[in-house]
């Protein structure tokens, strides 16, 4: 067993209560948790204040002086010590609110100390609970040019596990462990990008011996963390290639061809081509296809699911296609009956609102095989859904599915069908990597052509009858606009109020008959959702007012307005969803982004963003810069979260270094 398996209760300095603290607080159980505990951020203790360098608001400083007084004073609530403590320059107070007792009693007055802390101003400066030192002792220990700083919980430092603490704890660790730690990469890796040693490493990211060291030792572990969630990853994607078989789907036949050459309504983009000769070529093959297709909203993604699915018929094995909503299940299949028309094919929905008879029949020929496309809702994960050879499985709008859901579809047939996830949510390439490493990734970057640029602008709310004025303008024009609340769990039935009040009041502005408008929300039934949806599709509406159901899939050409309400309430990948609802057809389409006077800083961030680009992976590299990988959907299922050094944004040139 190796040292490093030693129970953190072993090490000297540990006793039962701060072994049950660091676990509890820091979930460090061994001594590879505690080495492992990598500082947040340095200080360099190389600098020492003098007091009248000091500035307010500043970060922690070292001063050395002396403490030339010492009193206890009583206060409401409690005791507090205060010192007076003194440099050529000027005083400050040090203040403790615990442990006076104890301190009073180990201060000596009139002696050089070395302290440390952060000051507070108010008439004047004070630094609450300072790290105290001898002068002397400070000189004799050995210690590195800069001082980690690591990560903390109230509880710790209230129960006196200081940063100081920790530093010791981990001075006993590299002593009882001599700092030899095994190496836990190849000689070449380690030669080729002339890396420190691990045992190097380690000891500097805990005691930097110079900036230029810790620099070192920071690139060389957050390489190693990256190397090995990108090995785990791609063994894993391998391993799946090698073991479960796919159906190969060797020929391209009749249906595929009959389409390309007539079918198809536009010329498909270079993008699309491209898309489908990956898929195809993964089809092809002997292995299961488990691809991820990226694409803008707009960029023309149905299309590339169909063909998929015309590769599987003419293969003689099913295939579906399943979607968040009912609505844009619905869209789905009615835009695809149409595509096919007059191919002999077979394609029936199933979701949540289809009556048992139609149930019942398609259950049956989902059975016998007459029935070849499938598109529906979670309905289709039901275990009474049956395929007699389901070839291909396509989710649309990945994030709204769990990895559950996807793995239940691969149970459909005696091994998995191919697998192909489309998601208009764009993701950073690098992050995709990451959380998709098990998944081959397609992109299609390019929009078909002739689409204008949506125009992009914010407005606040005092700006509304402007707003309306220009609704009105683009509905004689004979376009549509949709009014977007937002709706969030949390206060749902706010939003719901919010949405209603919005509605009364755009019905007073645009009074019947001359205006007709449409409301769509989450509380409705869903044949009453349809029908509202539909007098909007079919031109009998010009406004429709909606919560966000209307984010996925919703193709309405006409619209050209797309008014957000509470923009800044929506995260960017949202916002930027909504707006691709418009922007469809020949017209010039808008986006006006409706807010408050009151904006948090990355609320601006966000509406300035969508302002300046229309570009999907622009937005998502902003989203992830602003939240972080820790709010994006799927993170969890990745273990990205769990990084310990590396930072998947900022690491960026490390990750494909590693992963190359
Ligand atoms: P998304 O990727 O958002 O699902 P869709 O597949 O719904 O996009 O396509 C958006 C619109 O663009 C549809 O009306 C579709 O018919 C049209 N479209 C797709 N590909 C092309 C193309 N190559 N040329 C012209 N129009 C296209
Ligand atoms: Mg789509």
């Amino acid at each position: 067993m190796s040292v490093l398996q030693t129970p953190i209760d072993y090490l000297k300095g540990v006793g039962p209560n701060r072994a049950d603290l660091l676990k509890k607080e820091l979930g460090i159980f061994t001594y590879q948790d505690l080495i492992n505990l990598f500082p947040n951020r340095y200080l360099d203790k190389t600098k020492y204040y003098k007091v009248n360098q000091l500035q307010r608001n500043a970060a922690e400083v070292q001063l050395v002086g002396k403490i030339i007084n010492l009193k206890m004073v009583e206060q409401k609530r409690g005791k507090r010590l205060v010192a007076t403590f003194q440099d050529e320059t000027g005083s400050l107070e040090l203040v403790w609110f615990r442990g006076q007792k104890w301190i009073k009693d180990s201060i000596k007055l009139n002696v050089p100390y070395v302290i440390f802390g952060k000051c507070n101003w108010y008439n004047g400066f004070s630094m609450p609970h300072p790290e105290l030192e001898l002068l002397s002792e400070h000189k004799a220990s050995i210690r590195s040019a800069m001082q980690a700083i690591y990560p903390s919980t109230e509880k710790l430092s209230t129960k006196g596990i200081s940063n100081k603490s920790k530093i010791k704890l981990l001075q006993t660790l590299f002593i009882e462990t001599k700092g030899r730690f095994q190496e836990t990469l190849s000689t070449d890796i380690l030669r080729d990008l002339n890396l420190l040693s691990k045992s190097e490493a380690l000891f500097n990211i805990h005691f930097p011996k110079s900036s230029e060291l810790l620099a070192k030792a920071q690139f060389r572990l957050k390489f190693e963390e990256l190397f090995y969630i990108q090995l785990q990853l791609i063994i894993k994607n391998i391993t799946r290639k090698h073991k479960i078989k796919g159906y190969p789907f060797d020929q391209v036949g009749e249906l595929f061809n009959n389409f390309y050459k007539n079918y198809i309504p536009f010329e498909l983009t270079n993008a699309q081509k491209r898309v489908i000769k990956e898929i195809r070529n993964d089809l092809g093959s002997n292995a299961q296809m488990n691809r991820l297709l990226q694409g803008d909203v707009g960029s023309g993604k149905t299309i590339v699911a169909l063909m998929s699915v015309l590769l599987a018929i003419d293969n003689d094995f099913q295939a579906c296609l399943m979607a968040p909503t009912e609505i844009l299940a619905t869209q789905h299949y009615n835009g695809i009956l149409e595509l096919v028309k007059d191919l002999n094919i077979n394609v029936k929905l199933l979701t949540g609102s289809v009556k048992a008879a139609q149930r019942k029949l398609i259950h049956k020929e989902l059975e016998d095989g007459t029935l070849h496309l499938l598109i529906g809702t979670h309905a289709i994960l039901e275990d009474k859904v049956q395929f007699k050879n389901l070839g291909l499985a396509i989710i649309d709008e990945q994030h709204r599915f769990g990895v559950e859901q996807r793995s239940k579809l691969w149970k459909k047939n005696s091994f998995p069908p191919h697998i192909l996830v489309m998601t208009a949510t764009p993701i950073p390439r690098t992050l995709a990597m990451s959380l998709y490493g098990d998944l081959d990734i397609s992109v299609i970057d390019e929009l078909p052509p002739g689409r204008k640029t949506i125009k992009t602008v914010h407005r606040y709310d005092s700006n509304r009858l402007k707003v309306f004025a220009f609704m009105r303008d683009e509905i004689k024009k004979g376009r549509q606009v949709y009014v977007v609340y937002p709706l969030i769990k949390e206060s749902e039935q706010l939003d719901y109020k919010d949405l209603i009040d919005g509605f009364e009041s755009i019905s007073r502005d645009f009074p019947k008959p001359e205006y007709q408008i449409s409301i769509v929300h989450g509380q409705m039934k869903p044949a009453d959702k349809e029908y509202e949806m539909q007098r909007f599709v079919k031109g009998e509406t010009q406004i429709m007012v909606a919560t966000t159901v209307i984010e996925v899939g919703v193709n309405v050409p006409n619209a050209s307005v797309m008014i957000i309400e509470s923009a800044e309430r929506f995260g960017l990948s949202q916002l930027h969803q909504l707006r691709g609802r418009v922007g469809r057809g020949a017209e010039q389409s808008f986006c006006i982004l409706m807010t408050s006077f009151k904006l948090s800083s990355d609320a601006k961030t966000r509406l300035e963003t969508m302002v300046r680009t229309n570009d999907g992976f622009e937005l998502a590299e902003v989203d992830l810069k602003l939240r972080g990988p820790g709010d994006l959907m799927g993170t969890q299922q990745s273990g990205i979260l769990n990084l310990k050094i590396a930072d998947i944004v900022k690491d960026n040139d490390i990750l494909k270094l590693a992963r190359s």
